[in-house]
């Protein structure tokens, strides 16, 4: 298959945007695939009402069928319309976070699909803020089933030349515009699942439980998310598998800076002796003691949101360099923070070293 490549700039004009994402709904209206830029990743797109696109779209990505789909809307009232039974409490958090990186689990409406909630009778649901993913959304007829845009167990794209490397010849068009994306957050979205008698968040992200509490008052953390060793399945189908995964071995690393530096320098000469290359992920401080082949720069250790979105790339640029093992600092899991200690976790394969 031919993959058209559709580039988008800030300072393109509305009417040329516009034509672009007409052509782009043609697509998904018809069955086909696209990959659109959103402000937590890229991602690949379908008809969520169409049972063969959502096969396509796991066929896209090596997707296992039992993962489900997060269902992309652009408006309010298409919320009633695949879902049902919507709280008080959901209402509330659509409010504050939507359009935002906030996905809510609900009870699904008939017209869903099974084949795009991977079995389930519940269904996902986000709104995401960028605008070209809510105009793209609009010209798709509404209902937009997208995954993260990576080949399944890679990191999620926060380029467009990640989907290209992954989805080339796979689907019918990728919107690359990463210069609508400077300030993207670089992780996937938050998943609080509201049919629980206590609305339960699956997976963490930039929307943090406390400011989900702030609005709904108790909610919980699905106990995989907490415990590396959990020997429950998550309520997330999609966090069983290994994820965010780069081709080598990472591991974390958490103790005292010296002790820190000093373990991973004496891994780094063990590997050279041995003929293989390492690479890092440091901050600030540190980042200029390490000697290591390869060394990446999350810059102070304190600001997240850089952190988080530099995480994905580097693990990326990781398999690009050819690195075979990996060591990274453990970061402060605090806020959005855990977002990224679970995202790293997962791509470590839950290794951490306390030295
Ligand atoms: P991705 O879009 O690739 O970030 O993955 C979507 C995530 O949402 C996966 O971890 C899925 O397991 C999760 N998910 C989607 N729909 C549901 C659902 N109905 N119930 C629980 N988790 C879901
Ligand atoms: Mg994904």
């Amino acid at each position: 298959m031919e993959t058209q490549i559709v580039t988008i700039t800030s300072s393109e004009p509305k009417e040329s945007v516009d034509r672009k994402l007409m052509r782009a709904g043609e697509i998904i209206k018809r069955g086909g695939l696209v990959a659109f830029p959103t402000e937590t990743v890229y991602g690949l797109g379908g008809d969520a009402l169409n049972p063969e696109a959502s096969g396509r779209i796991y066929a896209a990505k090596g997707r296992p069928s039992d993962n489900p789909l997060i269902v992309h809307i652009a408006e309010m009232e298409m919320l009633d319309r695949i879902t049902r039974n919507i709280s008080d409490k959901a209402r509330r958090l659509a409010d504050a976070f939507w359009p935002g990186p906030l996905t809510m689990i609900f009870d699904k409406s008939d017209i869903v699909p099974r084949q795009t909630t991977g079995g389930l009778d519940t269904i996902a649901v986000r709104m995401p803020s960028h605008s070209i993913a809510l105009e793209f959304i609009r010209q798709s007829g509404g209902f937009v089933a997208a995954p993260s845009a990576n080949i399944s167990g890679r990191p999620s794209p926060t380029a467009a030349k990640y989907v290209i490397q992954d989805m080339n010849g796979r689907i019918d068009m990728i919107i690359s515009a990463d210069d609508i994306r400077t300030d993207a957050i670089g992780l996937e979205s938050t998943i609080v699942d509201m049919t629980a008698d206590i609305p339960t968040i699956l997976r963490p992200g930039y929307i943090t439980q406390e400011m989900i509490s702030r609005r709904i008052g108790e909610t919980d953390m699905d106990v995989t998310i907490l415990s590396a060793d959990s020997q429950q399945a998550p309520k997330a189908p999609g966090m069983k598998y290994r994820h965010y995964a780069p081709k080598g071995e990472l591991v974390i690393v958490e103790g005292e800076p010296d002790k820190v530096v000093e373990y991973i320098n004496e891994q780094t000469r063990i590997h050279r002796q041995n003929g293989e290359r390492t690479g890092i992920i440091g901050t600030d401080r540190l980042i200029s003691k390490y000697e290591a082949d390869v060394v990446k720069n999350a810059g102070d250790k304190n600001d997240t949101s850089v952190i988080a979105r530099r995480l994905y790339t580097f693990l990326r640029e990781f398999d690009d360099e050819k690195v075979e093992y990996m060591y990274s600092e453990a970061f402060n899991g605090d806020g959005f923070g855990q977002a990224v200690m679970n995202r790293l976790l997962k791509a470590a394969g839950h290794k951490i070293i306390k030295v």
